[in-house]
């Protein structure tokens, strides 16, 4: 695919991964739709993304949680730049902690945001990319999509629906020149893992601290423009990526 025109929704794009794609895209070309509850956020990437790259940036404040929210998304991308191309739904919470601590309100907002918002995602864009016959949605899953790690429960639970739903959605697009594609990321240096309370995750993660180099946003970024520029001919289905060390 050609970047250059095309246009790209980037849910959580204030921040970590989103940020870096967005900005990859817009550099490549691509006009990007930037959605997260942080506006300042949104709109200081906004005037990077002008004053740094040929692409254009709208902002449009969104909870991807709230239905109607994505929805508008989807139909302001839709009025400003008349198709949508791509969707990275990448929006995403790790509250990790242990069952025991009983998070209940963290596990419920892991859910909400994780899987509800992809749902939401799918939901705004897919009959758009069905009427037009092309597309690709790239949904960001983890490396906790594929194996469980202590205190990662509902979070493997969530990155496992990730997967699962890009997997479907694979099957059931094949032969429609939509793409799909599931990326699974290890170690990413963002704001992800600031969010956790659990007093018990805390302190291991303070004491892990230093013990390895995680990936950069930008190196997430770098392989979602390598599965989007390919020909059409080629639907990259599943990208792991790790750190080395
Ligand atoms: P960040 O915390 O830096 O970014 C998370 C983004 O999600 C922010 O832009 C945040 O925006 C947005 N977000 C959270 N809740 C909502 C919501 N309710 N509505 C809209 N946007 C929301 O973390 P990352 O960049 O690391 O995370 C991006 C994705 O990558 C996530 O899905 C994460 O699970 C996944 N991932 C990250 C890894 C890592 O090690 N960092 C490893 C594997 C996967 P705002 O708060 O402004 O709404």
């Amino acid at each position: 695919m050609n970047v250059q025109g095309k246009t790209a929704i980037i849910t959580g794009a204030s921040s970590g991964i989103g940020e870096a794609t967005a900005f990859a895209l817009a550099n490549e070309g691509a006009n990007v739709v930037l959605g997260a509850r942080r506006a300042d956020r949104l709109e200081a990437l906004q005037k990077k993304i002008k004053e740094e790259t040929k692409g254009e940036a709208i902002v449009v404040a969104t909870d991807v949680t709230v239905r109607e929210d994505v929805e508008k998304l989807a139909a302001t991308a839709k009025e400003r730049f008349g198709s949508i191309d791509l969707l990275i739904n990448n929006a995403g919470v790790m509250l990790l902690s242990y069952l025991k601590n009983d998070h209940i309100d963290e596990w419920m907002q892991m859910v909400d945001v994780n899987v509800k918002g992809v749902l939401h995602g799918i939901h705004a864009i897919l009959p758009g990319m069905i009427e037009q016959n092309s597309g690709h949605i790239i949904n960001i899953s983890s490396v906790a999509g594929h194996e469980v790690f202590p205190a990662g429960n509902v979070y493997s639970a969530t990155k496992y629906a990730v997967r699962a739903l890009t997997m479907g959605l694979e099957k059931e697009l094949s032969k429609t020149g939509i793409r799909v594609t599931n990326v699974s990321p290890g170690p990413v240096r963002t704001e992800l893992s600031d969010h956790i309370t659990d007093e018990e995750v805390r302190e291991k993660f303070m004491s892990n601290q230093g013990k390895m180099t995680p990936l950069e946003p930008e190196d997430i970024a770098n392989a979602i423009v390598h599965a989007v520029k390919q020909p059409d001919r080629v639907d990259t289905n599943e990208i792991i990526i790790r750190n080395t060390n």
